[in-house]
């Protein structure tokens, strides 16, 4: 691929305005890195704990270790972190149906959970927790912030056995939750109820900053190994860490009552998770370091961007607005056509299951469909907004912005 002189020069001038926040970015890496190094050092973690297993994985040193290495690095007193999980979706999944009981209500405190938690929560003759008697309430966000005055209403008039925080923006134009607001939140939370469960879905948040919603408060923390905590290098899995309490009703729920995480095996090994967690600071921080050089060209070039290229990151996410599908369609494509895997296919909106409206997706990724590889989503619904994210190495987003550039502008 021949780039125009001209993109060089877009790209550079962009680069150039980015030095200081990318040294403060290095340094969330950094002392990431140093948190992560030292709970694999006083887990012990050696060979042994890399093998396979089989069968019922009874004594399963990996599977075990893995779990208190995350329970560690997230300051938790308790972690599940399993091969066996298959989703983001499935781990949030367990983590409410390991806490919710039939008339217990729950009450979403960030509006619209993620698309794919809807129908979990409020299908029809699906499952859902609402088959099971659960009922649910949501809060809309004010100006993108936690509504902390509607949440005393809401608890004065109901009480509620969970309350649910989407750190992440989703598929939303509106900012990720800082997990300092979180602990804020939690705090309210925990004054007018301490009994309330509080559980944060942290997909797209881990290593975004020095300290995660465990370390304020969070009963239960959950997210996905093929995001963030994986490294880009975890094929499969999901983790959920918190209290031991909460953590023990969510493996009951996984494996089986009274069974929880004695047993589950893995017999591919489990190299590539300690090897992901062990990556995850750096491969998060080279994600949105990307993300921000290509959110910079962008803004230059009057697109709208969020969050703005130098701000802080509370999740990996960033979102371009386009004025037209057929834009955001191209620059979708040129995201695939600038993949390592893939990269002769292109994409097309399509139905999705547990999305509402058409999606379009690149996902040029080596585990498929892994968002902290570089990727790049929408539903197809005005305004025309592109999600971007991933990319474990800096170079590769630098040389997808300029493929974007020349789709675009046809230079
Ligand atoms: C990815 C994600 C999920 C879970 O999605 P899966 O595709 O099932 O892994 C949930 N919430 C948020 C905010 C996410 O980004």
């Amino acid at each position: 691929m021949d780039f125009n002189q001209k993109i060089y020069d877009i790209v550079a001038t962009a680069e150039s305005k980015l030095t200081a926040h990318f040294t403060s970015l290095n340094n969330v890496a950094f002392l990431n890195q140093k948190k992560v190094l030292e709970a694999f050092q006083s887990n012990n973690v050696a060979s042994r704990h890399m093998s396979q297993t089989s069968g019922y994985g009874y004594d399963d040193i990996g599977r075990d270790t893995l779990c208190k290495l995350f329970a560690d690095i997230f300051h938790a007193e308790k972690a599940i972190v399993s091969p066996l999980i298959a989703s983001g979706t499935h781990a949030l999944t367990v983590a409410l149906f390991g806490v919710l009981r039939p008339n217990d209500k729950m009450i979403s405190i960030t509006g619209a959970p993620y698309d794919t938690l809807r129908s979990v929560i409020y299908g029809d003759n699906i499952g859902s927790l609402k088959d099971f008697g659960v009922e649910y309430d949501q809060i809309e966000l004010k100006d993108s912030k936690v509504d902390l005055h509607a949440i005393t209403e809401a608890f004065s008039k109901s009480k509620y056995k969970l309350a649910f925080i989407g750190r992440s923006r989703g598929y939303e134009w509106r900012d990720a939750l800082s997990v300092e607001e979180i602990g804020i939140v939690i705090k309210h939370i925990k004054k007018i109820d301490p009994d309330t469960v509080v559980m944060v879905d942290n997909c797209y948040g881990e290593f975004m900053d020095i300290v995660e919603p465990t370390d304020v408060g969070a009963d239960l923390m959950v997210g996905s190994l093929i995001k963030n905590p994986g490294g880009g290098i975890a094929p499969t899995g999901g983790y959920i860490a918190g209290s031991t309490k909460w953590v023990d009703q969510v493996a009951y729920r996984l494996i089986a009552p009274s069974i929880g995480m004695e047993v589950g095996s893995y017999a591919a090994g489990y190299m590539q998770f300690y090897q992901g967690i062990f990556l995850a600071p750096t491969t998060a921080i080279n994600a949105v370091k990307g993300s921000a050089l290509m959110g910079q060209v962008f803004a230059d070039l009057g697109y709208e961007v969020m969050p703005a290229p130098t701000a802080n990151c509370n999740d990996i996410i960033r979102s371009i607005k386009f004025d037209t599908s057929e834009k955001l369609i191209k620059f979708i494509q040129s995201i695939q056509k600038a993949s390592p895997v893939d990269s002769n296919v292109m994409p097309i909106p399509w139905a999705m299951p547990g999305y509402d409206s058409e999606v379009i997706m690149a996902a040029g990724t080596f585990v498929q469909g892994a968002s902290i590889e570089l990727s790049a989503d929408s539903p197809i619904r005005e305004p025309y907004i592109a999600y971007v994210q991933g990319g474990v190495t800096y170079e590769h987003v630098k040389l997808a912005t300029m493929y974007c550039l020349q789709d675009l502008l046809n230079l």
